[in-house]
């Protein structure tokens, strides 16, 4: 993580792009947290890089003035791996949707996850498809109706906070968006993580879904960590507190969790990357680079 020493206010790290969200999209508390946690961490904006893939929540790295890379749908994960190997000392956030994530994006999450890159993964779930105008989403209830399911939705809804854990992701959390308190503080501990941190935060859309708006999440949400859940380093009991995140989604008296669910010390990829060339180095000395043509001759008919 690269700082700066003349300390930067959060509206200096917005750019002059005026965002076209709709007014009280949950999406805005989201580049509020983000511009937060940049001032506070005195982060370089010249090393900050904020990539994503397409959907609403995709457009915010224009909003800030640091680098971006709006990517293409599904493909934000694979892009920041490879600047993240490029550059390792960038701090990588990424913006995506919970339709371009888990559905078209999700055979990268694993991968990304498990081998512990050193970025910030934010899914801005507003549980369903907004920009192409409210398709049912992996993260749609049952019965939920969307514009190509007039009578509802059938599938389940997968549970994004399980399959993070059980991908190996080092950090993962939940926060609502209408809490910016919250969701400021959730980003700050992922940011924070030296490794991969992921986070669902829970983001209205009152243009398209009318069951999971700020009202409906406002009485239900309760911080975990508050409420005594501290041994965040136990795999199994984060899978146990895991199951609670979607509860709600099948009873209507459950409440929604939020805080950190999972967060390990383990060694990002870029260390691991780093030893094998000093294997490399010591065994054939550092001025001796593999002759890559010779390499790839191997694989020409
Ligand atoms: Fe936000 Fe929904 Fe509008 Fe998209 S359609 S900008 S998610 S309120």
């Amino acid at each position: 993580m690269i700082t700066i020493d003349t300390p930067l206010k959060s509206k200096d790290y917005r750019s002059d792009i005026e965002p076209t969200w709709c007014p009280g999209c949950g999406d805005f508390g989201v580049v509020s947290a983000i511009t937060k946690v940049m001032s506070e961490l005195q982060l370089d904006p010249d090393n900050v890089l904020t990539i994503s893939g397409i959907g609403c929540s995709s457009r915010l790295p224009l909003w800030l003035k640091s680098f971006g890379f709006h990517s293409c749908h599904g493909r934000a994960l694979p892009v920041a791996v490879g600047a993240k190997l490029a550059n390792p000392d960038l701090t990588l956030f990424v913006t995506i949707g919970d339709g371009d994530m888990f559905s078209i994006g999700a055979g990268h999450v694993p991968h990304s996850a498990r081998r512990n890159f050193d970025m910030n993964v934010f899914c801005m779930d507003n549980s369903l498809y907004a920009l192409t105008k409210n398709q049912t989403s992996p993260t749609s209830r049952e019965g939920r109706k969307g514009s190509l399911n007039p009578y509802g939705n059938l599938d389940k809804p997968i549970n994004p906070i399980e399959l993070m854990v059980t991908y190996g992701a080092t950090f993962v959390g939940q926060s609502y968006t209408g809490n910016l308190k919250h969701t400021t503080e959730m980003i700050r501990k992922a940011t924070l993580h030296k490794g991969f941190s992921y986070i669902t935060l829970l983001s209205p859309c009152p243009t398209y879904n009318d069951e999971e708006t700020f009202k409906y999440y406002k009485p239900k949400v309760y911080d975990i960590n508050e409420e005594g859940y501290k041994d965040t380093s136990n795999r199994l009991k984060a899978l146990e507190m895991a199951q609670k995140a979607v509860e709600h989604l099948y009873n209507k008296d459950a409440k929604v969790p939020i805080g950190v669910f999972y967060q390990s010390e383990e060694p990002v990829f870029n260390t691991k990357l780093d030893k094998l060339k000093t294997q490399y180095e010591t065994r054939y000395g550092s001025a001796v680079k593999p002759d890559w043509n010779k390499v790839f001759d191997r694989y020409k008919a």
